[in-house]
C-alpha cells in the first residue's frame, strides 16, 4: 500500500463549505465531499471577502473600452479594484499550495467559460475566466486547476488526481531538503514521468544523477520546472500504452499466453475508449503481487491516488 501526501487545495467556499452564493445557495458535490477525508481543503469566497453581503445581487462582468470590469448592475457599483486588491493579497500569501477547484461560470472564481457582457446592456460578446479564476490560472498555471463543472468528467477527474498527488508528492520531497528523497521520488515516478513527457523524464534522471556535486536547492529547482512543464497537459492514451507494454515485459516470461493475450485485449479496449485505464492497471497489479516484483510495485503510475477514489473516478 502506497502512503500518500495529502494534498493542499483551495476551494471556492459555495462547493460544499458554506451557502455564500449570490442566491444564499450552498452547491453540493459528491465529489468534494468524498475527497474531504483526503485532501485539506482551504475554502474561501472571493465576493464575500470584498464585503459583498449573502445574499447579494448578482455581478457581471462586462467589456467596457475594450477592458474587462466586474460590475454589479442593480447598484451600479464597479467591484473591479476591489476585487483585484483582494486577488493580489491573497495569491501573494499562497504557499506549499497543490490546487484548486473553483466554481464554474463565476465571474469571480470561473476559470473558464463566464459570460461577458457588452457595456452596461446585456448582449453578450464572448466568455473568459472569471477574475479570481483567471489571476490562479496566470499564477499558478503548473498546478492541478479545475472547475466544479468540469470535474463532473471522470475522465477530468481522474487526470486531476494525479496530477494533485504527483505535486503533493513532491512538494514533501521539496521540503525535506534531502536529494535522497529525491532520488525516490524519481525512481517511483518514473513510469508515470514516462507517460507524460519521456524526454524530460530522462532529464530528470540526469539532474538527479548529480554528476556535478550541485547543492540540494540548485537540483531541486531545475526537477521542480521540469516535473511542472512535464504535467502540464495529461498523457495521450498511446504514451499510457507505451507504458503498459513495458510494465508487462517485466512478466514476459511468467505469465502464459492466454494472460498475454487477455491484456493486450483489454488494452485495445482501453484504446479504443470501451475500458478505463485502470482497468488494464488493475491486470498488472494482481501480476505485481503474484510475482513479487518490487520495482513495478512502488511505481505511482499504478497507483497515482488513494484507491478509495477509485470508485469517483470510474463510476
Ligand atoms: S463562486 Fe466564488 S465568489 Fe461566487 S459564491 Fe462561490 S466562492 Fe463565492
Amino acid at each position: 500500500m502506497r502512503e500518500f501526501v495529502k494534498p493542499r487545495v483551495i476551494i471556492s467556499k459555495c462547493i460544499g463549505f458554506e451557502a455564500c452564493r449570490y442566491n444564499g445557495l450552498i452547491i453540493k458535490s459528491d465529489f468534494v465531499e468524498k475527497l474531504k477525508d483526503f485532501v485539506d481543503f482551504y475554502p474561501i469566497c472571493p465576493e464575500v471577502e470584498i464585503g459583498l453581503g449573502v445574499p447579494r445581487d448578482p455581478i457581471r462582468i462586462i467589456e467596457l473600452e475594450d477592458e474587462l470590469r466586474l460590475y454589479q448592475p442593480s447598484t451600479e457599483l464597479d467591484l473591479t479594484e476591489k476585487m483585484k486588491k483582494f486577488i493580489d493579497e491573497f495569491l501573494d500569501n499562497v504557499h506549499d499550495i497543490d490546487g484548486f477547484i473553483l466554481k464554474n461560470r463565476s465571474p469571480s472564481c470561473g476559470i473558464k467559460a463566464v459570460k461577458v457582457y457588452q457595456g452596461f446592456g446585456n448582449s453578450r460578446t464572448k466568455s473568459k475566466p472569471g477574475f479570481f479564476g483567471n489571476a490562479v490560472l496566470e499564477r499558478f498555471s503548473y498546478l492541478a486547476i479545475e472547475d466544479e463543472g468540469r470535474l463532473r468528467n471522470l475522465k477530468i477527474r481522474e487526470i486531476f488526481l494525479t496530477k494533485l498527488y504527483t505535486l503533493a508528492g513532491f512538494r514533501k520531497v521539496k521540503e525535506s531538503r534531502n536529494l535522497n528523497a529525491l532520488i525516490k521520488f524519481h525512481s517511483d515516478n518514473k513510469m508515470l514521468l514516462m507517460a507524460y513527457n519521456q524526454e524530460n523524464m530522462r532529464k530528470m534522471g540526469r539532474i538527479i544523477s548529480n554528476h556535478d556535486n550541485k547543492p540540494f536547492d540548485d537540483l531541486i529547482s531545475k526537477y521542480e520546472s521540469l516535473i511542472h512543464d512535464s504535467i502540464l497537459d495529461p498523457p495521450q492514451n498511446t504514451a499510457n500504452i507505451n507504458v503498459l507494454m513495458h510494465a508487462m515485459g517485466y512478466f514476459k516470461n511468467e505469465i502464459i499466453s492466454g494472460e498475454k493475450s487477455f491484456f493486450l485485449d483489454s488494452i485495445e479496449k482501453y484504446r479504443k475508449g470501451i475500458y478505463p485505464l485502470f482497468v488494464c492497471l488493475n491486470i498488472l497489479k494482481s501480476w505485481i503481487i503474484r510475482f513479487n516484483n518490487e520495482y513495478l510495485g512502488e511505481q505511482t503510475f499504478f497507483e497515482p491516488y488513494p484507491e478509495e477514489l477509485i470508485p469517483i473516478t470510474s463510476i
